[in-house]
Parts: structure tokens; sequence; C-alpha cells
């Protein structure tokens, strides 16, 4: 059984599937789900002075500055449980994320990496339709994705929470293998 106090991030180039098995174990395991992405889309839909700023940055599949996007992490990180996912996407972003957890006395539990090929994500984004889910825009997304992966991942191996999950195939079939290594 996992803690209701659980920290964790989950993370994975665009269209692993991170959003979709994030919402599940939130409901599941009762934590509260925090979607950088979801955040940023509802202030560019509210036209507020954080969405017309990210707006332009999305549209191209280009990360938001970090400046912007830590000051959202750093309002919705709570002392209980939580799933992350969309936050960190550079090592810049785990470093800052670092010193707002340590600045909250909040530590982490896990770092879950939904592993997934560029040809089965961009099969998966184009059907999905979503209004950057554009080719060449996808192309994009995933080459800033591959440029930091690395690092971030090694920067979570380091602190030990690094956990790597297969993230092909179906919701539900990827949904048992995270909650098996979670055991
Ligand atoms: P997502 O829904 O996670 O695929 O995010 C959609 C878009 O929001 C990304 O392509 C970025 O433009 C922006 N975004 C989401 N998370 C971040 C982040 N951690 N840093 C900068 N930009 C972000």
């Amino acid at each position: 059984m996992v803690a209701t106090d659980t920290k964790m991030i989950l993370f994975g180039a665009p269209g692993s599937g991170k959003g979709t098995q994030a919402l599940k174990l939130a409901k599941e395991l009762k934590l509260k789900s925090i979607s950088l992405g979801d955040i940023l889309r509802l202030e560019v839909s509210k036209a507020s002075d954080l969405g017309k700023q990210v707006h332009e940055y999305m549209q191209k599949g280009l990360l938001v500055p970090d400046g912007l996007v830590s000051k959202v992490i750093e309002e919705n990180l709570i002392s209980g449980g939580f799933i992350l996912d969309g936050y960190p996407r550079n090592l810049d972003q785990a470093k800052t994320l670092d010193d707002i957890l340590t600045r909250k006395n909040l530590k982490l539990d896990f770092f879950i990496y939904l592993e997934i090929d560029e040809n089965t994500i961009t099969k998966r984004l184009l059907k999905r339709g979503r209004g950057d889910d554009d080719p060449l825009v996808i192309k994009k997304r995933w080459e800033v994705f591959i440029e930091e992966c690395n690092k971030i991942l090694k920067h979570y191996k380091n602190k030990k929470k690094l956990i790597i999950v297969d993230g092909r195939g179906g919701i539900d079939e990827v949904f048992s293998r995270i909650k098996d290594v979670l055991k």
C-alpha cells in the first residue's frame, strides 16, 4: 500500500501517457494530481497575465521560461501527497524543484520515468489531436525532451529516486506496471 502522503514525479516524453497515468494514479492512491501543462492551458484559456505570457511558447512546442513555471510549482506543491506531471523538464528545473522542496521541508519519494520511443509517441499524439499535436510541433517537443532527458534521469538516479517503467502498450497495462513497482 502506498502512503497517502507519497510524493512522486511522473516523467516522460510528450505522448508517453504520463498525464493519463498521473490522473489514474492520483485517483486510486488519493493523491493530489498536479499537471503543469494543464495548469498552463487553463491560464491560457482564461487569458490571464500568465496565460498571455506562456501561450506562444506552448503553441510552438517550446518550454516556457523557467522563471514563469517555477512560481506555479511553488504555489501548487503541498505538504500532503502529490503526483507531479510536466515538471521538471530540464536540469535547471530539477534543481529548482530540489530547492522548493527543501524550503517547504518536503521529501520526494519516487521519480518514475515512463520510457517510450519516438515512433510510438508520434502515432499516439497524432491520434489525440490537441492544439499542439501537429507533426512539426510534435517533432520539436520530442527534440526538446531528448535534449534534457538523460541529464534529468542522471540527477534522480544519483538521488536514488529513479524508477523506469515501460510505457508501451495499453493504458491499463502500463497502469498495472506502475502499481507493481510502487508495491
Ligand atoms: P504538456 O501538457 O505537459 O505536454 O505541456 C504542454 C506545453 O506546456 C509544453 O510543450 C510547454 O510549452 C509547456 N510546459 C509544460 N510544462 C513545462 C515546464 N516544466 N517547463 C516549461 N514549459 C512547460
